[in-house]
């Protein structure tokens, strides 16, 4: 499966999918003018819509998608009341495939309840949408800090290669905020040094490797719920 990044809306990422038999997919279309143009410009039509959670920066391409394509929807089973267009419920456990490629939707509850963050292993891609950010996570809008520290243990029983992509390209601001915290993580540094460059050439952040992050991202390094609830209050208030 080839997967295209496509920067949306303020510092929101939409991903292009395309499957090895050529079915096409977007993850979280927040609008969908720059959608359309990248795949007119290929002479792409698009099959499956999978969306993270309800969040309108993540849904509100949908309408006009669904205007110009026949496609399916798929997204969280937990916030079908709350996604218009939901057709096809997706849920932990659940036998999913695109384009002849497994799937799985983890359930993710944080920073909503009904989150998901769909895991492609065959790929070693993991679409992450606003609950794991690089070096950072997603605030706790509907959740607890306990839901949320449990959704990151299936996210970091995943292989060290997988590459994640999430929702926001927030990743400055939270490498400052985890350098705030590990001031000597050397692996911190040289991520953030890294960080710099790709920003100031435009380029984006994502994708980066879970070993990346589980070096690097102190939410997932906080060892506990408590430990992650206090940054994740600092953070806020920071
Ligand atoms: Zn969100
Ligand atoms: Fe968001």
């Amino acid at each position: 499966m080839k997967i295209s990044v496509l920067p949306i809306l303020e510092d929101n990422y939409a991903y292009v999918l395309q499957g090895d038999d050529g079915a096409v997919g977007v993850v979280d279309p927040g609008t969908a003018e720059p959608v359309i143009e990248f795949l007119e410009a290929r002479g792409l039509s698009l099959d499956t819509i999978f969306l993270t959670h309800h969040h309108w920066d993540h849904v509100n391409g949908v309408p006009a998608l669904l205007k110009r394509y026949d496609c399916d929807v798929a997204g969280p089973r937990g916030e079908a009341d709350k996604i218009k267009h939901l057709k096809t419920p997706l849920y932990e456990g659940g036998d999913f495939a695109f384009d002849g490629e497994k799937f799985e939707a983890f359930e993710t509850p944080g920073h909503t309840l009904g989150a998901i963050c769909l895991y492609f292993p065959e790929s070693a891609a993991l679409f992450s949408g606003d609950t794991l950010f690089s070096m950072g996570c997603g605030r706790l809008f509907e959740g607890t800090a306990q839901q949320m520290w449990e959704s990151f243990q299936k996210i970091l029983a995943l292989p060290d290669e997988t590459l994640i992509y999430p929702g926001h390209e927030y990743t400055l601001a939270n490498g400052a905020f985890c350098q705030s915290v590990e001031p000597e993580n050397a692996d911190l540094q040289q991520r953030m040094d890294e960080v710099r460059r790709l920003r100031a050439d435009e380029k984006p952040s994502i994708p980066v490797s879970l070993a990346v992050e589980k070096a690097t991202n102190v939410f997932l390094r906080a060892g506990s719920a408590d430990t992650f609830a206090a940054r994740r209050a600092l953070k806020d208030r920071s």
